[in-house]
């Protein structure tokens, strides 16, 4: 029941029963009516409303005009909203020359959006509709995103957005001191790992650019391995993390061992003498 008592009105007739015809009258006026709503299979609303309105509070069209709140019952074509006004805060979002069926709050509407949730710029304030991308973002904030431009040994480019488009670069030799902006082309996966360095990566198994990688210089029955170690000026390695010693006791790594691993033996991961100290350890004490 609603906060409206229907029985309420037939004591206010009572009453009026003994006064005169004219405030009859008036008191008849307030009379009570069911809501005028009705589903999509045709059931009315079973709540009671006063009259001069037709239909219930949550069968009210939420629609403000002139900052009041239109009296229309509202279509069960058009949530929130009647006919009129359902049709003016529908979705005008069309695909497949199909309207978007959803309606869009008021408080939305009049922020000026005339696109529903699914079909609106996931950008804040942004009004516009959703272009053809997987971003959710309307043509012009898609077209603003940075994209890597890695492409592959196989020609796949990479479909990665680049956080940072725009990098300080820093030049000791300026003594002016001022800090220069260039573009960063590629994303994190695609970036060169020397810091400070934004070409790309050589290959995808290689974690540096052309500049800060040289081909490993093991070689295997003639065969030389085709993947590359870091090129760096302090240490002076020449092969790939695999066939580079691993002899390593202190961790940091311009202390590892720089010899390659013992050849003929891919089993080990050190170089011949530190094979011999490796195995020696190994068995050095009952643990
Ligand atoms: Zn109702
Ligand atoms: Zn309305
Ligand atoms: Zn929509
Ligand atoms: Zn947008
Ligand atoms: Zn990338
Ligand atoms: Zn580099
Ligand atoms: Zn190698
Ligand atoms: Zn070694």
């Amino acid at each position: 029941m609603t906060e409206c008592n229907p029985f309420d009105s037939s004591s206010d007739e009572e009453e009026s029963n003994n006064t005169d015809s004219e405030v009859y009258a008036r008191v008849s006026e307030i009379c009570w009516s069911q809501c005028h709503f009705m589903n999509i299979i045709g059931i009315q609303c079973s709540d009671i409303c006063l009259d001069f309105l037709n239909c219930c509070s949550r069968h009210r069209c939420s629609y403000i005009c002139d900052g009041s709140q239109c009296k229309n019952v509202v279509s069960c074509r058009h949530k929130w909203y009647c006919v009129e006004h359902g049709q003016m805060c529908r979705c005008q979002y069309v695909s497949d020359e199909q309207q978007c069926q959803n309606t869009i709050y008021y408080h939305i509407y009049a922020t000026g959006s005339t696109f529903c949730i699914q079909h609106k710029c996931c950008v804040v304030e942004c009004h516009q509709k959703i272009g053809l991308n997987d971003r959710h973002l309307c043509f012009n904030h898609y077209k603003q995103l940075y994209f890597c431009e890695y492409i592959n040994d196989h020609g796949g480019k990479c479909i990665n957005i680049i956080d940072n488009p725009f990098v300080e670069v820093f030049s000791p030799s300026q003594m002016s001191g001022d800090i220069k902006c260039k573009m960063n082309k590629f994303c994190q996966t695609h970036v060169c790992k020397v810091y400070g360095c934004y070409k790309c990566i050589r290959n995808d198994q290689t974690l540096w650019c052309d500049k800060h990688s040289l081909p490993c210089q093991y070689q295997l029955d003639g065969q030389q391995c085709s993947c590359f170690y870091h090129n760096s000026v302090q240490y002076k390695n020449r092969y790939c993390d695999k066939h580079q010693c691993h002899w390593n006791p202190s961790g940091y790594d311009d202390e590892r061992c720089l010899d390659a691993i013992s050849l003929g033996d891919e089993s080990n991961d050190y170089c011949e003498k530190h094979y011999k100290q490796f195995i020696f350890t190994k068995y050095e004490y009952y643990s």
